[in-house]
């Protein structure tokens, strides 16, 4: 099809499904490039809705980089709804972008964002949809080169049969360095094989079909085996140095999406080593941007974008050097413009009055969240997270009593070691924060307890520890809802079979592909929608391939077993890994690791980079010994 009658279909099916403006396209500061003049095109996937899509700021920045190269153009393109998707296949309408309506087959690249697991089925819809061949093996050069990129990418295994090439770590260099390697193939008229080849001299980049996984007998993996010799093992994660100035000109939506703001990230990384956290892992080092180049970049999205809320990105804004400076600039920069701020991830440490003070006059009251993750001081030794019950009920009592009402708690259970007694001290520790609510503003107080079950993600010092078992976590869950009830508490949770697929997928090696495949085959998609989940299906794909789920969850796994993601490097040490397992084990904890550094592995891996930035840009210690290319320089003079 071509674009005039992919137009033409679109005349008759939209006004059949429901919010049409999730698949025009035409919104604000969408940039729409010629065709017929522009070599190298790339289509921008978020394998789930426009309304989800749109708020994703990684591909957002993609987007931007691309679409500044004269020679190249970027579009988008999201998943449609059940009943969209209906009405195409039944219109034989192919998946398309939105700006120019050409269908994705035709791009030169496809990049597909994978920021977490449990779009992996919608993945292979997309693809499908598109009438993009699955399986990679099944691709040609004929085809898009299908890229994908993310934090779910950090374990790349279980969808590897169906990705031509994996950007590991942060994206913003790399994507040119794909596309150029791209173009320079598609010049020399070169098999699909060199240019797989080619893409795996690329920092970053992971070329699955040049690496095959060799397994023991018991099933667990015994090792990588690259099949050319220029492929790299492992394969570093792509860091970029320093941040550059935000992104401001941000596409407008027609319609209500998630996320109705300014996202402007202040700081990447997080230093606090929560061990069960795999962002602060794979995202270190820790990277400010300066107050002035984020006030600069609101005041210009809000001209751009006609937006009245910002969003201020981060792991950990609370731990933002900088964020008094900041709130209290945006109070006097945008004084009198009505502007609302949100600080998401706040944490109760770096949580101060005076914070609290200035965000009152920009931020709504809609409701402070706080993340306690566990409710016992043994529990928070085990996974790192040492704050008080104390230093909670007292940033509590600070939101209270500066007018909000409402109090979301997140917690997490089926940490390792974890009993019903720490279980049971989640329910007191939510009833003393409603006590001290009704103590300083009365009946209006409201706690919100979102209590999530712990997957032991990879690339974690807790890689190594089986996930609780279905029949653990609904003890603990009907603990929980028989206490967590009764006005002024509220009690969300996931559903242990969401936390097995999610587990299965994060942790599994590339057999878990046949099981993504035969599930999506099954029916399986929009897995991450509690209304469209279905369970039954994974299990019945497991059953068809033969593969047993328990051996990727409920195993505890030796700390000499090779993972399959081993040969993906992070920066961070295994040995690092292994050390902060050990220590939770004593219960040993770690302080911040921008007040002492304990030798995580970053340094060392990008020296160079911390060199070239010197200064509190990068949290890391400066480092002081010469370039390593300095010294080879020396030795031979
Ligand atoms: S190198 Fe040191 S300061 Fe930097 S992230 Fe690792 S432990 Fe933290």
């Amino acid at each position: 099809m071509n674009p005039a009658e992919v137009e033409h279909c679109l005349g008759r099916i939209l006004p059949t499904v429901q919010k049409p403006g999730r698949y025009t396209g035409g919104e604000l500061n969408q940039i729409v490039k010629d065709w017929s003049t522009i070599p190298t095109r790339v289509a921008l996937a978020f394998p789930d809705i426009y309304d989800l899509g749109m708020s994703n700021l990684g591909l957002a920045i993609l987007y931007d980089i691309l679409n500044r190269q004269t020679d190249i153009l970027a579009e988008r393109t999201y998943l449609p709804w059940i009943d969209m998707e209906a009405a195409m296949r039944q219109a034989d309408l192919p998946l398309y972008a939105l700006e120019s309506k050409h269908p994705i087959a035709g791009f030169d690249i496809l990049g597909i964002s994978l920021p977490y697991e449990s779009l992996y089925t919608n993945a292979l819809n997309l693809l499908d949809l598109a009438g993009i061949p699955l399986y990679r093996a099944e691709r040609t050069g004929e085809h898009p080169l299908v890229i994908a990129g993310g934090h779910a990418a950090h374990n790349p295994e279980p969808m590897s049969a169906f990705i031509d090439a994996f950007v590991i770590g942060e994206g913003e260099d790399v994507i040119l360095e794909i596309v150029r390697c791209y173009q320079e193939w598609k010049a020399e008229k070169r098999s699909k094989e060199a240019l797989l080849a080619a893409l795996t001299q690329i920092w970053g980049v992971y070329v699955p079909s040049l690496y095959e996984p060799h397994y023991q007998e018991d099933g667990a993996l015994s090792h990588m085996e690259t099949l050319i010799a220029e492929a790299p093992i492992p394969v570093l994660k792509r860091i970029i140095p320093k941040l550059p100035p935000p992104l401001t000109r941000f596409i407008v939506p027609f319609i209500d999406v998630t996320h109705n703001r300014v996202p402007i990230e202040i700081m990447r990384g997080c230093t606090r080593g929560c061990r069960f956290c795999q962002a602060g892992m794979i995202t270190r080092p820790v990277r400010e941007r300066p107050v002035e180049e984020v006030l600069e970049a609101i005041d210009s999205a809000l001209a751009c974008t006609g937006y009245e809320e910002v969003g201020l990105l981060s792991l950990s804004s609370s731990d933002y050097g900088p964020v008094l400076d900041l709130v209290r600039g945006m109070s006097e920069r945008f004084a009198g413009r009505h502007l609302n701020v949100s600080l998401p991830s706040l944490r109760i440490e770096s949580f101060s009055a005076e914070l609290m003070e200035s965000l009152k006059e920009t931020s709504r009251r809609r409701g402070f969240t706080l993340a306690p993750e566990a409710a016992t001081e043994h529990m928070r030794q085990i996974i790192n997270k040492p704050v008080t019950n104390e230093q909670l009920l007292e940033t509590a009592g600070e939101i209270f009593s500066r007018g909000w009402h409402t109090i979301k708690l997140y917690f997490m259970i089926g940490h390792p070691s974890e009993t019903l007694e720490d279980v049971q001290a989640i329910a007191d520790l939510c009833k003393a924060v409603l006590k001290e609510g009704r103590r300083m503003i009365g009946k209006r107080t409201q706690v919100n307890a979102g209590v999530g079950t712990f997957v032991p993600k990879p690339h974690t010092p807790f890689q190594w520890v089986p996930v609780d078992t279905t029949e653990q976590i609904e003890a603990k869950q009907r603990l929980l809802k028989g206490e967590l009830r009764g006005p002024g508490l509220k009690l969300n949770w996931t559903s242990p079979q969401e936390t097995l697929l999610e587990a299965w997928l994060s942790r599994g090696d590339r057999r878990m592909g046949e099981v993504i495949l035969r599930a999506w085959q099954l029916g399986a998609k929009f897995d991450a929608w509690q209304e469209h989940f279905r369970y039954d299906l994974w299990l019945q794909a497991f059953k068809d391939t033969g593969l047993n789920p328990d051996f990727y969850t409920h195993r505890e796994r030796p700390i000499d077993e090779i993972l399959p993601w081993e040969h993906i490097d992070i920066g961070v040490k295994k040995a690092y890994l292994i050390e902060d397992y050990l220590w939770s084990l004593e219960g040993r904890t770690r302080i911040d690791c921008r007040e002492r550094c304990f030798a995580c592995g970053i340094l060392p891996k990008y020296a160079d980079l911390r060199r070239e930035n010197p200064g509190d840009s990068w949290r890391c210690p400066e480092v002081r010994s010469p370039r390593r290319s300095d010294v080879r320089v020396t030795a031979s003079a």
